[in-house]
């Protein structure tokens, strides 16, 4: 039998999850699959490698999506100030949470606790297919169509492709992409640490890549360096107490003697420029449909932010009953756009400026850290962008 919904998520990742929870109490019948079965519950002294810096609008979001109260307080930390620092170590620039009259300037949450949150908001709304497989999609007039791997077919007014940055959804709609390597791996470990953080997020913009320690729970950072593919399989292989004296002596001991606590992964960065969002009956958000470098901490949130429009465009279509209609959809691109655009454009020329050997170019990246921090309007104008 034929089983229809208004809208289908294709991907269980924390956008698409956060997309489901989000149209909660909208009265649309909605679905979602994913090939793999989530984990279980993180134990409570495991501490998970994989982290966030989520923006206080994207926390605002998920709490009105019932998710963000579900994650243990404990696990939640505030940062109240950025350092960033130029490859001389001299060029600093600072962000404080008190200056631009806010209380945080991000949170940080582990992935595996998120996850587990948003899973159980997504469950009591939608009809979950997992771990379930696909075989193809097709768009017609008046619906889409997904076949599973078991032969059941099912119709959906808007199919949402949700399955991250090689999304199966986006090839088979034959949506173009732009992708270009950064031939780079973001390593992630996390460590505890001699000194006090102070609720402060560090970053160094290294000639050989970017260097992040963000403030975890107690005396423990969360490390994401994002470096050369072979640095960085080296890094990842390193045993624990050599890894720890590389971070120690990247980060000038700004955090005393580390110690890791979580194992090093790697991750590989690129970035992804997408033609299209959306199509007739298809919407394409997160790592779908934009991905950028990490050094911003921005991926997610820009996914988040995509959820969070997406379902305001369906919720408000008023007199429009049909989810998939592209004249709606494009309301949704169009309000999407700017914001995308802007993030990869920022993030790119940074990552280019850092990631060269060029001398002048060095002088103007350090002096221009120093500028910036001396012009307290500039600097509050680009907070209040991140915490969007
Ligand atoms: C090292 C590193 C650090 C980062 N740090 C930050 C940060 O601090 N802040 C931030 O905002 N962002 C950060 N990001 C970016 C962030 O990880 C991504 O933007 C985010 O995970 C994208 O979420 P998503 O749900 O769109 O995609 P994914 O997380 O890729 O989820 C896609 C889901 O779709 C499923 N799927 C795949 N194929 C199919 C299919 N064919 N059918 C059905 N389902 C499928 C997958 O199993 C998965 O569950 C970081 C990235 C890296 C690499």
């Amino acid at each position: 039998m034929r089983s229809e919904f208004d809208v289908f998520i294709v991907g269980g990742g924390l956008v698409g999850l956060s997309l489901v929870a989000a149209l909660r109490d909208t009265g649309l019948k909605l679905a979602l699959i994913e090939p793999h079965t989530p984990d279980a519950v993180p134990a409570e002294g495991s501490w998970d490698s994989r982290v966030y810096a989520i923006s206080p609008g994207s926390a605002a979001f998920l709490e009105r999506c019932g998710a963000w109260q579900r994650l243990p307080r404990e696990r939640v930390t505030r940062v109240e100030a950025m350092k960033i620092y130029g490859d001389d170590t001299h060029a600093c620039l600072e962000f404080g949470a008190y200056d631009a009259g806010l209380r945080e300037l991000a949170f940080i949450v582990e992935n595996g606790r998120l996850q587990h949150a948003l899973w159980q908001t997504a469950r009591e709304q939608a009809r979950i297919y997992c771990p379930a497989n696909w075989t193809a999609v097709e768009f017609g007039a008046n619906s889409a169509s997904l076949t599973l791997e078991d032969g059941a077919e099912i119709a959906a007014r808007l199919v949402v492709g949700a399955d991250g940055a090689d999304s199966r959804v986006r090839a088979q709609a034959g949506v173009a992409v732009t992708p270009s390597e950064y031939r780079q791996l973001g390593v992630v470990a996390n460590f505890s640490c001699e000194k006090p953080h102070r609720g402060v997020a560090f970053q160094w913009f290294r000639r050989d890549g970017v260097l992040a320690l963000l403030p975890l729970a107690g005396s423990r950072v969360s490390m994401v360096w994002s470096i050369a593919q072979e640095r960085g399989r080296q890094l990842a292989a390193l045993a624990a107490s050599e890894l720890a004296a590389e971070v120690e002596s990247a980060s000038h001991g700004a955090l005393g003697a580390l110690d890791v606590i979580t194992p090093a992964a790697a991750f590989p960065l690129r970035l992804q420029r997408v033609k299209n969002f959306t199509r007739p009956r298809l919407a394409l958000v997160g790592d779908a449909a934009h991905n950028v470098h990490p050094l911003a901490g921005q991926g997610v949130n820009l996914g988040f932010r995509d959820a969070r429009e997406l379902a305001a465009v369906l919720t408000g279509r008023g007199l429009q009953h049909d989810c998939g209609d592209h004249a709606l959809l494009r309301r949704y691109e169009r309000a999407r756009k700017e914001d995308v655009l802007a993030m990869q454009f920022t993030t790119h020329a940074l990552q280019k400026l850092f990631n060269n050997d060029v001398v002048w170019l060095a002088s103007a990246r350090n002096l221009g850290l120093r500028l910036v921090n001396w012009q307290p309007q500039l600097k509050s104008f680009l907070v209040h962008h991140a915490v969007a």
